[in-house]
């Protein structure tokens, strides 16, 4: 997709203030620090237009992103992050949960995953929730360019049989540093979106 104006939009905290005009929306899960904000970055080709909060914990807000007059990025509070109260923890589930299970504009979850490491538990635990509900999901295994490139077939494979992945998905290999997979994410995306 051809970038000619990216913006961020709201930080919604709740429904009420998600957009209403009715866009695809694709949102970014994954723990956080997984470089979900240099994806973002990558893909709309800005420096900081999505930038991680300072306490990544502290913002328990879906973040809107707007895409030429195509679609939303939408990026998830990143999980795992210890300093979350066990209320906002849950309180941040239900909100993402009843995201995830009812809005009718999500067209793609990208679940973001290091590619140097084993999914984590919270990685795996997203992933099958996501197939138990059958919602569309496209694997992300990002920070490529901090392997060599001759140890990409075996971590790939360490990716995929720990989050027990299905081959009805898709699993792009990235690095925002490089932009390795740019091309790739984009037409997955657009084949979700009908673009
Ligand atoms: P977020 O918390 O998921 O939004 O993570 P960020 O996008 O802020 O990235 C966390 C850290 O990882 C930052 O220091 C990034 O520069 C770094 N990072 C993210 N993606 C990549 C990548 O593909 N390659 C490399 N080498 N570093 C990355």
């Amino acid at each position: 997709m051809k970038v000619t104006k990216s913006e961020f939009v709201v930080s919604a905290v709740g429904p009420a203030q998600y957009p209403d005009d009715a866009l695809p929306e694709i949102a970014l899960a994954g723990r956080s620090n997984v470089g979900k904000s240099s994806l973002i970055n990558r893909l709309i080709s800005r420096k900081n237009l999505a930038r991680a909060s300072a306490t990544p914990g502290k913002t328990q807000q879906l973040n809107y992103y707007r895409v030429n007059d195509d679609l939303y990025f939408v990026d998830f509070p990143g999980y795992g992050y210890a300093k979350v109260s066990k209320a906002q923890r849950a309180q941040f589930g239900v909100m993402i949960e009843k995201y995830l299970l009812n809005r009718e504009e999500l067209k793609l979850v990208l679940l973001v995953v290091d590619m140097r490491h084993p999914p984590s538990k919270d990685d795996i635990s997203m992933y099958e929730w996501l197939q138990h509900y059958d919602r569309p999901v496209c694997v992300v295994a990002t920070k490529a360019d901090k392997i060599p490139k001759t140890k990409w077939p075996k971590h790939i494979k360490i990716v995929k049989e720990t989050l027990g992945f299905k081959p009805y998905h898709s699993l792009v290999m990235f690095s925002s540093e490089t932009g390795l997979g740019k091309d790739e994410l984009w037409e997955v995306i657009e084949s979700r979106i009908g673009a």
